[in-house]
């Protein structure tokens, strides 16, 4: 499960941060970018279990899912997810209700082209990041 890793990971950071600043986390917000198959649900029971036993016990884990800006490789312009969502929308009619792409990255790219100059390279941050974090000094 990937969702695990991830907020293994992010759970080991913030334990980390939270040490080497001698602070009290109250909250991470956490992003997923929304072009990921990563499962909100899960992530979150992953937080709510992980961060049993460490420093983070009390801290409260927001998930959310953030839009995706897109760069394209060939003419070097940027373009949003409302864009491939429209183009996809056409795709999909094609294919009537049966949605065959579950939105993998993978796929968008060979469905979608950049508005500006039509190429399919174009890339995307699709990592998981940190957005904020509320804390208290430990004092
Ligand atoms: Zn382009």
């Amino acid at each position: 499960m990937h969702e695990w890793a991830i907020a293994m990971s992010v759970i080991q950071t913030m334990e980390k941060w939270a040490k080497e600043r001698g602070v009290n986390i109250m909250k991470v917000v956490v992003s997923l970018p929304s072009l990921s198959m990563l499962d909100l649900d899960i992530m979150r029971d992953a937080f709510k279990i992980l961060k049993k036993n460490t420093v983070l016990e009390n801290s409260e884990f927001e998930v959310r899912v953030r839009d995706t800006d897109f760069d394209c490789r060939n003419c070097g312009r940027r373009f949003s997810l409302e864009e491939i969502k429209r183009q996809l929308s056409e795709v999909f009619e094609n294919y009537g209700e049966e949605n065959p792409l579950h939105l993998l990255p993978a796929f968008v790219s060979s469905f979608a082209r950049c508005p500006f100059c039509g190429s399919h390279d174009f890339t995307s941050e699709l990592s998981v990041l940190v957005d904020g974090i509320d804390y208290e000094s430990d004092a």
